[in-house]
């Protein structure tokens, strides 16, 4: 199973996951699915309450 972390765009605050091995401290840009916005993982903030991404705090 892929490894996956949720992060939040900088841009529209969407939260999705993206793949822990390919983004998590890579110099690499993820794509927000929302607004197509680039963005490297030190970029990201942090997901928004509520959308499911409880489990986050323990894959940290
Ligand atoms: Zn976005």
């Amino acid at each position: 199973m892929v490894d996956m972390f949720w992060v939040g765009c900088p841009k529209c605050r969407g939260t999705f996951c993206a793949a822990t091995r390919d983004f998590k401290g890579q110099d690499r840009e993820m794509i927000c699915p929302f607004c197509s916005h680039a963005f490297k993982d030190t970029e990201g903030v942090e997901p928004q309450e509520g959308t499911g991404a409880g489990w986050l705090k323990t894959a940290k």
